[in-house]
């Protein structure tokens, strides 16, 4: 593998402390993805991501500097990349999804704030992620009190835009939601020094709408019975779009959706059939957090599908491509990213529909409702959860957990629990 500490070096990195990352790595990777039997080939291009996960993107994304190209580092699925890409920029998710991270973020976060939030603060401030030091833009928005005040500390010493996003989804908060993404534009066009056209944002809607149907058409094989591919790997797959390159994204996704629809065809699984299929919702699990589906799927179930932003909220709901004018497109910009039901609105019975829809779409036999400690939001909103689910006939479980390992043996014990149960 290539040496990458002259570039970290550049970046500024702690390399003592990055090093200690990335000795743990391969073989938490190993454990979780690599022991798992039958897996579809596509797959090999998503390990050799992650087994230089510091090195191949960042390198890319340097080079494209270079050429005079911006990097954004966003962290919420309501920026809507369109804008980015449509002015020549790139984007790269900046969630924090690793237990490394979060004592960093405790140096300057109260302990109880969400460890997403935490390890994000804390992969900056600690100079040990690559893609925190590339970007040129931070872009934060105004969901849970949480991120709000972390984009104070985390715009100290970067360029940061917030978009201020609507609590609900009255006609006057798309309005007030429209007016945030005309604003949004014209930074981005400022920062990149490109214009945003009709033209450019046009293709950009295009593209990503590209990269969204080939994730969904992955997800769908989902649906069959034996399931084709675990979740792991989806969740895998999905957690490296928010970093890859879209077009690329895109071909990867199609080609491994190709492979599973022939083993569908073929009566491939990599669970038998009949294996208990779980829906998950709840929080988003940023890499390299695959502790759910790893306890989940060495408990005797699958994870068939994820109602959460890690999931179907990333690969559902098309943009409108019809609109050819500046304001059509805005518009429909707007309406897709409204039907992303998180938690910060409220009410937010959307998300409640979502979840029944998905875990009969997928066949769910039970839903497990996993929430980060800390996370008001979900953890209210779980009640209603449980309510819905119960009416309809569908068992649910609802689990708290942090990064860190110190619970696994204790969520084995009421996984294991809920899937016997599942009969
Ligand atoms: S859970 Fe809500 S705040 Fe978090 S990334 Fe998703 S939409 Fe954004
Ligand atoms: S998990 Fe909850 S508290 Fe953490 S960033 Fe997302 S919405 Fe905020």
């Amino acid at each position: 593998m290539t040496d990458r500490h002259e570039m970290w070096k550049e970046l500024g990195m702690d390399l003592e402390a990055h090093d200690t990352l990335c000795a743990v790595l391969p073989t938490a990777f190993g454990d979780i993805f690599l022991s798992q039997e039958n897996r579809p080939e596509g797959m090999a291009f998503y390990d050799m991501v992650v087994s230089d996960i510091h090195g191949i993107r960042p390198a890319e994304l340097i080079e494209e500097q270079k050429r005079g190209r911006k990097i954004f580092g966003t962290f919420c699925l309501y920026v809507p990349d369109e804008i980015i890409v449509a002015a020549d920029g790139i984007v790269t998710g900046l969630c924090g999804g690793s237990q490394f991270w979060v004592p960093d973020g405790e140096k300057v976060l109260p302990k109880n704030v969400c460890p997403l939030i935490k390890a994000s603060v804390g992969a900056r401030l600690g100079r040990t992620c690559p893609f925190f030091r590339i970007a040129d833009m931070y872009v934060g928005e105004t969901t849970c009190d949480g991120k709000k005040k972390a984009w104070e500390i985390l715009g100290e010493d970067v360029p940061l835009h917030i978009m201020d996003m609507p609590q609900m989804k009255r006609v006057k908060d798309i309005e007030k939601w429209i007016g945030e993404i005309k604003e949004f534009k014209q930074v981005v066009e400022t920062f990149t020094g490109h214009e945003v056209t009709a033209e450019n944002l046009h293709a950009a809607i295009v593209l990503l709408n590209k990269r969204r149907k080939a994730m969904a058409r992955v997800y769908a094989c989902r649906k069959a019975d034996p399931i084709p591919i675990s979740g792991k790997d989806v969740l895998l797959m999905t957690q490296i779009a928010f970093f890859d390159d879209p077009q690329r994204c895109a071909d990867q996704a199609n080609a491994l959706a190709e492979e599973l629809e022939r083993r569908i065809d073929a009566g491939i699984g990599v669970f038998p059939k009949g294996t208990k299929r779980i829906l998950l919702t709840g929080t988003p699990m940023a890499i390299p957090n695959w502790k759910m589906h790893h306890i989940i799927e060495t408990s005797g179930a699958a994870v068939v599908c994820e109602e959460c932003c890690t999931g179907t909220r990333y690969v559902e709901h098309l943009v409108d491509e019809r609109p050819m004018m500046m304001e059509g497109q805005l518009q429909a910009l707007a309406d897709r990213y409204m039907k992303n039901n998180c938690a910060c609105f409220t009410p937010n019975k959307g998300r409640i529909d979502d979840i029944i829809r998905l875990a009969e779409a997928y066949h769910a036999d039970g839903v497990i409702d996993v929430n980060l400690k800390f996370c008001t939001l979900y953890d209210t909103e779980k009640r209603d959860v449980k309510r819905a689910l119960k009416a309809a006939g569908i068992p649910v479980l609802s689990l708290e957990t942090d990064y860190d390992d110190t619970d696994a043996e204790q969520l084995r014990t009421r996984v294991e629990a809920f899937i016997e149960m599942l009969g």
